[in-house]
């Protein structure tokens, strides 16, 4: 797989990056996009996971190929278990998004919420958070899941270590039936094969 094998609004971006290939887990997952079934990965830090799901979510988010549509309602939303590690995301996808016209809102604890609210009133495409402060807008009426075609969990088995299977629960419940689920974790724990047994559907398996 190659930069020519994405959407150009994408390949773009990341040549103007300076990246010159897919990393491996970038190419399975592209590779399987095609089908655009959920996928669970095997996915350590530095493989270039961000981009990987950044661009399965290209699937769902880009009208044509080309642009992001605008709306009010997000379209997709990754769950990341650290602030750092939800705003690291935020900035990889805010460049990998910027050509296609995405606008995304970080919702993260510890942060300024009515602000984060602002936000998401303005209209995000994408929105990244933590799981308890997304909950809690999503308890507040703030986060609206309705148009919602893609959901990625970031770090699934850091997040259920971490004790937020409720917050994720709740999330994902909240979700449209019809939204892709896309899981990337590290190690796969029997806690997180029966994650995805209760929230993905038919999931293709990719592992680098
Ligand atoms: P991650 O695994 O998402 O934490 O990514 C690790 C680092 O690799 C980040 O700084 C990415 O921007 C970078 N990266 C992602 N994709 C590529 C690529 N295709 N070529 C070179 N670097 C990349």
């Amino acid at each position: 797989m190659t930069f020519s094998d994405l959407p150009p609004v994408l390949g773009d971006a990341l040549t103007e990056r300076g990246y010159e290939k897919l990393t491996a887990v970038q190419s399975a997952v592209v590779e399987s996009e095609a089908d655009g079934r959920d996928l669970i990965v095997s996915a350590q830090t530095g493989s270039g996971k961000t981009v990987a799901f950044g661009l399965a979510m290209g699937g769902q988010l880009l009208a044509d190929g080309e642009a992001v549509p605008y709306g009010i309602q997000p379209l997709a939303l990754v769950i990341a278990p650290t602030r750092e590690l939800a705003m690291q995301v935020s900035r990889e996808l805010r460049w990998l998004y910027a050509k296609a016209g995405a606008r995304i809102a970080t919702c993260v604890g510890g942060m300024d919420a009515s602000k984060e609210r602002r936000s998401l009133r303005g209209g995000a495409q994408i929105v990244v958070g933590t799981p308890g402060r997304l909950r809690d807008h999503l308890e507040r009426g703030a986060l609206d899941l309705s148009a919602l075609k893609a959901v990625v969990l970031d770090e699934a088995d850091e997040m259920l270590d971490m004790g937020f299977r409720e917050e994720l629960e709740a999330i994902l419940d909240g979700a449209p039936e019809g939204r892709r689920t896309l899981l990337f974790s590290a190690t796969m724990p029997k806690s997180i094969i029966a994650l995805a047994k209760r929230y993905q559907t038919d999931a293709l398996r990719i592992s680098t």
